[in-house]
């Protein structure tokens, strides 16, 4: 998308005096603030209705910037090398003397950063002297927004500005990882785990199971369109959407593709804009097809299982 520069001057001067802003990003929309500024932190809560323990993810433009705020071992430039700017998010130890908020970390000692690959966010984050705490521009334990018009039905006229930066090209969160001790899968997301695992050369466990509450944001009930789901369906009940990951020959009004083929990317991609489609079309109850749980496949079905305990 082309870089629009008094779009890009506007969002900079909102974030200097501590207001919130929507940032475009490859993963999804991000409410985005000053992560040095409390009083900007404090705003994403609120706006969110956020609980406060649960941190917040902040970003970088790249790793010159985070030196002063995290330490960090070889296994994490190993990935930042191979990955980054892009969808995965690391888990790294705070600096005593980093200036990130207490309350983006809840004053936990580490502290979850990003390097997002939107050519508009990154222009915006290279012309700032602070890193973006952003969440996704959703409201809390709801669906993620993947373009402008979703953040503006969520948070409508609360939202100061939303910088404009087209549909999300992946369209799910990033995939988060610690890799600080025994490499550990926190959240899976749009990196595929066996890409990391390939250049890590060593198997990474997934501590990501949705049923349960382990480490801060793996709430189960998250992700929730607001209509309830049901998953692995072969036979649709009347009146329900039914969510198909491939177009089929003869299709139904009620009938919703996330792929053209059957492609997980693709399907990921327009996962969080069907579910809002959905809703908008006034179904009262969804069902989703078996998918395939590989690949990206498997992050799209941990967002269906969290959003099915509706
Ligand atoms: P969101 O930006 O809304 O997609 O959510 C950010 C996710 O990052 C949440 O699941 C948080 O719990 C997680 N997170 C942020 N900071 C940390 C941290 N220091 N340790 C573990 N998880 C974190
Ligand atoms: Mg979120």
């Amino acid at each position: 998308m082309k870089i629009n520069l008094a779009n890009i001057k506007k969002a900079k001067k909102y974030l200097k005096i501590d207001e919130c802003i929507a940032i475009p990003t490859e993963t999804v929309y991000g409410i985005a603030g000053n992560a040095y500024s409390d009083r900007a932190c404090k705003k994403i809560f609120k706006l969110k209705k956020r609980p406060k323990n649960n941190p917040l993810i902040v970003h970088y433009y790249d790793y010159n910037n985070l030196k002063k705020d995290c330490s960090y071992n070889n296994a994490f430039i190993k990935i930042y090398k191979k990955f980054c700017p892009g969808p995965i998010t690391f888990i790294l130890d705070l600096k005593k003397k980093s200036k990130i908020s207490k309350f983006v970390t809840n004053k936990k000692n580490t502290l979850a950063v990003r390097f997002p690959k939107h050519t508009i966010t990154r222009n915006l984050l290279k012309k700032l002297k602070f890193p973006l705490a952003a969440p996704s521009a959703n409201l809390s334990k709801r669906v993620s927004a993947v373009c402008s018009s979703d953040v503006k039905d969520d948070f409508g006229k609360k939202i100061k500005y939303v910088l404009e930066g087209g549909k999300s090209s992946i369209g799910i969160e990033s995939t988060i990882l610690d890799l600080r001790k025994k490499p550990q899968i926190l959240r899976l997301g749009g990196l595929d785990v066996s890409t990391i695992q390939k250049v890590l050369n060593k198997k990474i466990k997934v501590n990501n199971n949705p049923l349960r509450i382990s480490v801060p944001g793996q709430f189960k009930l998250h992700y929730s369109p607001g209509v309830p789901i049901r998953l692995n369906v072969k036979k649709i009940r009347e009146n329900e959407a039914y969510i198909l990951i491939k177009k089929k020959k003869v299709t139904k009004l009620n009938y919703y593709f996330l792929s053209k083929k059957g492609n997980l990317q693709e399907a990921a991609k327009n996962l969080y804009s069907t579910l809002r489609k959905i809703k908008k079309d006034k179904y009262k109850a969804i069902a989703v097809c078996k998918i395939p749980n590989k690949g990206l496949g498997k992050t799209i079905n941990d967002r269906l299982v969290r959003a099915s305990k509706f």
